[in-house]
């Protein structure tokens, strides 16, 4: 079984629709191993998306994901890191297929509702960003 990392951003927390997200990954087959409500340092936002530290939406992007909580989970199912990504759909919401989160739940390509690791390897370190051994069913 592979396993994956979901953030569902400040912007989906703050507009109270956690349980609607978490519902859709049930729904879908994924199961949830772990879950927490987080806010993040700056610092641990920078360390996260240290990826994109070039690109010039980085500020913004690590200004944004710490505007608020989030909500990690660990999702556990067959192909769980594609699935995922098929769930939440684009990055940007306007090219986001209907029916999915991004084009559900975002306003913006920085608002964007979810994170989800894109490979099983990140998938494993974003886990063990967020939690411990112990902490994963
Ligand atoms: P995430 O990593 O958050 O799951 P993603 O994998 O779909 O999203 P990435 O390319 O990894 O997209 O970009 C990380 C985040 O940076 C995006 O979710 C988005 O919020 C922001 N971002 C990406 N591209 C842009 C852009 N061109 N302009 C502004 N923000 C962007
Ligand atoms: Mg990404």
């Amino acid at each position: 079984m592979e396993k994956t990392l979901s953030i569902i951003k400040p912007d989906a927390v703050a507009k109270n629709i956690v349980g609607e997200i978490l519902n859709r990954f049930e729904k879908a087959g994924l199961k949830i191993s772990a879950t927490k409500k987080i806010r993040l340092s700056k610092i641990d936002a920078k360390n996260f998306y240290e990826v994109h530290k070039d690109r010039p939406f980085f500020n913004d992007l690590v200004d944004f994901m710490v505007s608020g909580p989030v909500v990690a989970t660990v999702l556990e199912g067959e192909n769980a890191v594609f699935k995922n990504r098929e769930l939440m759909g684009e990055t940007n919401p306007k090219e986001a297929k209907v029916g999915t989160i991004r084009a559900d739940f975002a306003d913006s390509i920085d608002a964007n509702a979810v994170h989800g690791s894109d490979s099983e390897e990140n998938a494993k370190i974003e886990i063990g960003f967020f939690f411990a051994k112990k902490e994963i069913f």
